[in-house]
C-alpha cells in the first residue's frame, strides 16, 4: 500500500468548540495526500459539525455502530445515520467497547458487516491485556479476535481496515517495540490472507496505543504497518498534524 492511514479517535471528548481543532487538520491535511488517507472520528454528537468543516482531504468517522439499521435501540446509532452525515469510516471492537460494553467478536463482526452495508469503511480493533502478553498468549489471542471480528467476504479490495491496539499501550505513555509490533502485524497479515486470499494484502492494518509525534516515525515505518489510530494525540490539531509528519 502506497499511502498510510492516520486516523484519530477522540472518544468521549470534544464539544463544539473542539471543531476548530479538525478544520485546522483539514487546512494542512491537503499538503501530505500523495502519501495519506486522514480520519477524524469525533463523538457522534460533532459528526454534523466535523463534516461540514472537514473539506475533502479529511474524513470523519465515527467510534461505533449499531448492527441494524434502525429500530428500538436506545441510545444507538446506526451505519446508515453516520452515512447520512456524510461519514466514511466507522472504529468497531475498540477495546473500549469490547470491555465496557460487553462487545464479543461475534457482534464486533455484526457491526462491521452492517458498515459495509451503507459503504462505510469498518476500522476493526483487536489487541490483548498485558496480563495475556506476558503469558505468551498475545498473537494466539489477537490473530483469533481478527478471525471472529472480521466479516466473513469482502467484496472489494481494502474495503476493511485493522488496528492492533495492545490494551496496555491504550492511553498510558508505552508503545509496543517496533520487533513485537513488526511480530504481530506479520501475524495479523497471514491470518487476513488465510481467511480472504490475496485480498488479504489490501486490508491496512494500523497500530494504536500512545501514538505521538516523538514516536511516530519509528512506528508508521514498522514493517507491515498501515497507518496509526491515535487516542490522545488526535485531540490537537498540532501534534495530529506532527504525526502526519512523520510520514
Ligand atoms: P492513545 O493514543 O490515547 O493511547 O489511544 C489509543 C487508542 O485507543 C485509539 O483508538
Amino acid at each position: 500500500k502506497n499511502k498510510k492511514l492516520i486516523a484519530g479517535n477522540w472518544k468521549m471528548n470534544g464539544v463544539q468548540a473542539a471543531l476548530k481543532e479538525i478544520e485546522q487538520i483539514a487546512a494542512k491535511v491537503g499538503d501530505y495526500a500523495d502519501k495519506g488517507t486522514f480520519l477524524i472520528c469525533p463523538p457522534a454528537t460533532l459528526l454534523a459539525g466535523a463534516r461540514a468543516v472537514a473539506g475533502d482531504a479529511l474524513h470523519i468517522g465515527a467510534q461505533d455502530c449499531h448492527s441494524a439499521t434502525s429500530g428500538a435501540f436506545t441510545g444507538d446509532i446506526s451505519a446508515q445515520m453516520i452515512a447520512d452525515l456524510g461519514g466514511s469510516f466507522v472504529i468497531v471492537g475498540h477495546s473500549e467497547r469490547r470491555e465496557g460494553h460487553n462487545e464479543s467478536n461475534e457482534a464486533v463482526k455484526a457491526k462491521a458487516e452492517a458498515a459495509l452495508e451503507q459503504g462505510i469503511k469498518p476500522i476493526i480493533c483487536c489487541g490483548e491485556t498485558l496480563e495475556q502478553r506476558e503469558k505468551g498468549e498475545a498473537i494466539g489471542f489477537v490473530t483469533q479476535q481478527i478471525a471472529d471480528s472480521t466479516p466473513d467476504r469482502l467484496s472489494k479490495d481494502g474495503e476493511i481496515a485493522i488496528a492492533y491496539e495492545p490494551i496496555w499501550a491504550i492511553g498510558t505513555g508505552k508503545t509496543a517495540s517496533a520487533d513485537d509490533v513488526a511480530e504481530m502485524h506479520m501475524a495479523l497479515r497471514k491470518t487476513l490472507v488465510d481467511k480472504f486470499g490475496d485480498r488479504g494484502h489490501t486490508i491496512e492494518i494500523l497500530y494504536g496505543g500512545s501514538v505521538k509525534p516523538e514516536n511516530a516515525n519509528t512506528l508508521l515505518h514498522t514493517q507491515d504497518v498501515d497507518g496509526a489510530l491515535v487516542g490522545g494525540a488526535s485531540l490537537k490539531a498540532e501534534s495530529f498534524l506532527g504525526i502526519v509528519a512523520a510520514l
